[in-house]
Parts: C-alpha cells; structure tokens; sequence
C-alpha cells in the first residue's frame, strides 16, 4: 500500500512535534543526513507511516504487532508525514510545506496558555493553504490536572472559533507517555482521499536529489530524482516532463526529461496521480538534482505557467502590520519562494520584484513574510493577478 495522503504537522516549538512524528514513524531521521538524502524514498522532513489494526482486540497503532495484546495487525492505511519545523524563523517552510498537505496536525501544549504565537501563525498558513481536514492535537495531558486540561480545552476551542478549524476534533494526547495516540489514529482513519483534480499533468517539487551511490560504474548510474506532489493530472512511467525554472550557471531555463521510474513510498508504480509523495527517476544528469537544487520548482506535461521575475497580487494584512514601497518581503507561493523588494503599491494590490523567478499560476494564493526582529513573520496574503 503506498501513501494516499499527505499530513503536515505544526504547532508552536517545544509543544512536542517532534515527538508525536517519533512516536507515529518510529524512525524520524536527521533531516540533514547525507547518508538518508540517497535511496530514492523521500525522507528529508518526510516520513511515511502505516496505520495497522489488532486482528484481536481492533486497537490501532502504527507496528505491525499490537503493543496492547501482542497480537498481529492487519494494514489500514498509509500516509507521508510532512515535518514543517517549528522554529521560529521557519513560517516559510511551514508555508510551503502547506500547499503540499492534505491533511494537517496541528499541536497544541496542554500546559500552556492557547494560542502561542506560532500556533496562531501555523494556523493562518493552514487557512491560507485551504487546508480542511485539521485534528487538532492536544499533547502533554500527563503534565496537566483534569481541570487545567478542560480549561486549555476551552481555551483552544475559543481559539480556533471562526477559523477553518472550527470544528476539528481536538484529541487529548502525550506524544511522550503514547496516551491516546489510537484515537488521533482513529480520526487519520477517517479522512477523506484527496480527489482527482483533471487537467495537464503538475508536480510540484519539495525535494531533489542525486541517489547514486559513490563508485558505481556509470551504467548503474541513475538520473536525477524528483520528490514531490501530483497537484493535478497524471503522469505514465516513460512519458516526459517539463521542469521550469531550472537554474544554470546564471539564467533560469525550462528542460525536458523523460520519467524511468515512479515511486510512491518503498514500492514502484505505472502511474503518478494525486495524494501522498511521489518520487519521479528522470534522465537528467543526477549533478542538476543533486542536494534539493530543484526544489521550487515544478514539473508539468504541457500549458505550464509562465516564469515570473515580477509578482502582481492583492494583498491582505494581518493585525496591524504596514507595508511601503521599496519594503523587502518573502514571497510563497505553491512550492516556491523568493526574496522580493516592493516597486509598486496601491490600497489593493502590489507589484514585487523577485529576487529568482517563480513559475506561478494567476489566482494561486500568495503569502507574505516580513522580516521582522530577526524572525520572519507571516504578515498577509493575497492572490496572484
Ligand atoms: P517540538 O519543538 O514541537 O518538536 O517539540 P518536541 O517534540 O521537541 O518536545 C519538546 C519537549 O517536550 C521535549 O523535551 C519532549 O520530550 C517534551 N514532550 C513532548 N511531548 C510530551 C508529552 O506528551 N508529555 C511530556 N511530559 N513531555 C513531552
Ligand atoms: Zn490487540
């Protein structure tokens, strides 16, 4: 069975991220791993993980062997977890780790007053990303009594009144003593497959890397892999791409390669089509792959979007957050992201000079970061025009 969804998880730093992702996958890796970045499965901040079923007593758990019983499971489900870390500094990747989930976990530290700041600012990049399907994750439980429980309960209910998650179940847990981890299993479960969205093939691009190992002959030499999403469309083993905007030397260009191999999860498939990471084999020179150098990019059949150097948009702001000409702000937008310095603004709209080129679509959603005391902040967002 291979990944059918992607699931992101946020929250504030320190409200146990990292741990729940421990706990679910059992093997979180060093993100930075050279050793982890060859082998064609995409394990730089992702992850899959199987949920299995207690033939015997029906409790979930994500080993094949129940930890309740000791009885054997049968598979359920499989998911690619998508870590977007919660240091301060990193709403941008938070941001673009969105628009590839499907689904999202967002942590909430039960011994702490509801909202943190990043909570409220990963959950504006969910709204943004349109990201419905929510569980929200109630974590250190074991360090609370039930009354603080109940009221950071209604703290967080209030929190997220009027915000796309509304209605997500909030799901007691800690990551650390793995209490109630079955029923945040229970609700992954329940959510829905994302579905097929017709159209010409697009892909968007989250990791890229050389897999060949040091001393193979070059016959055994494989081309560049790409790591990413199916956004629409799908794709054959053997049919060809367009990857755009490609940097070499110092001009960006579009390039063609043929697909050898598609892979979702550990197995190999015919075909590439939407929910969970795909890993696409092209024929390009593994050099032009190599350390995530095409991340940002996209990859499409035909009627891909134009390589923009200049970013027209609306714009909205958050609280009071104020923005002037020639101000210097990070755009995201899709998988991609870039410095870009304000040349023009009216009340609606903003023209940005981009620091390297995007290929975007009009009407894609645009957020805005500010760099502000050191830290990036997510100040808006608005629409490609
Ligand atoms: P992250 O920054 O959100 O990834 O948070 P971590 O997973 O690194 O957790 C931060 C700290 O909280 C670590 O020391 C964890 O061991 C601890 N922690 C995480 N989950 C729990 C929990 O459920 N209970 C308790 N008591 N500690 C936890
Ligand atoms: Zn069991």
């Amino acid at each position: 069975m291979y990944p059918e969804l992607n699931i992101g998880i946020v929250g504030h730093v320190d409200h146990g991220k990292t741990t729940l992702v421990e706990g679910l996958t059992g093997k979180w890796v060093d993100t930075f791993s050279e050793e982890k970045k060859r082998g064609i499965t995409i394990r730089l901040g992702y992850a899959d993980f199987s949920i299995y079923r207690c033939k015997k007593c029906g409790k979930l758990g994500v080993n094949k062997k129940c930890i309740f019983c000791f009885s054997d499971c049968k598979l359920e489900r499989t998911f690619s977890l998508i870590d977007a870390p919660g240091h301060e500094s990193l709403i941008p990747i938070v941001l673009t780790g969105a628009s590839l989930f499907n689904a999202a976990i967002l942590v909430i530290a039960a011994n702490e007053k509801c909202p943190q700041p990043q909570t409220k600012e990963h959950l504006r990049a969910l709204e943004i990303g349109k990201i419905k399907n929510i569980i929200i994750v109630q974590n250190k439980i074991d360090l609370v009594s039930r009354e603080e429980a109940e009221r950071n309960y209604n703290e967080i209910k209030e929190f997220v009144k009027g915000t796309i998650a509304e209605n997500a179940p909030i799901i007691p847990i800690s990551a650390q003593q793995r209490v109630g981890i079955e029923f945040l299993l229970e609700e992954l479960l329940l959510i829905k497959k994302p579905d097929y969205q017709e159209g010409d093939f697009l892909f968007l691009i989250a990791r890229s890397f050389d897999v060949n190992k040091p001393g193979i002959t070059p016959k055994e030499m494989v081309g560049g892999v790409i790591g990413g999403s199916v956004i629409r469309g799908k794709l054959k083993k053997g049919e060809e791409v367009i990857i755009k905007p490609v940097k070499i030397e110092d001009k960006y260009v579009e390039i063609k390669t043929k697909i050898n191999k598609i892979k979702r999860g550990e197995l190999e498939v015919e075909e590439a089509t939407c929910g969970g990471l795909v890993a696409l084999e092209t024929s390009l020179d593994p050099s032009l792959a190599k350390s995530d150098r095409l991340v940002g990019c996209i990859a499409g059949t035909k009627n891909l979007p134009d390589t923009i150097y200049k970013l027209e948009s609306t714009y909205i702001l958050f609280n009071d957050y104020k923005l002037k000409n020639g101000d210097t702000l990070l755009i995201t937008c899709r998988n991609s992201r870039s410095i870009g310095k304000i040349v023009f603004m009216n009340e609606n709209n903003l023209k940005v000079e981009l620091k390297n080129p995007i290929c975007v679509d009009k009407g894609n959603v645009v957020s805005y970061s500010k760099l502000i005391e050191g830290r990036w902040r997510l100040i808006g967002f608005g629409k490609v025009i």
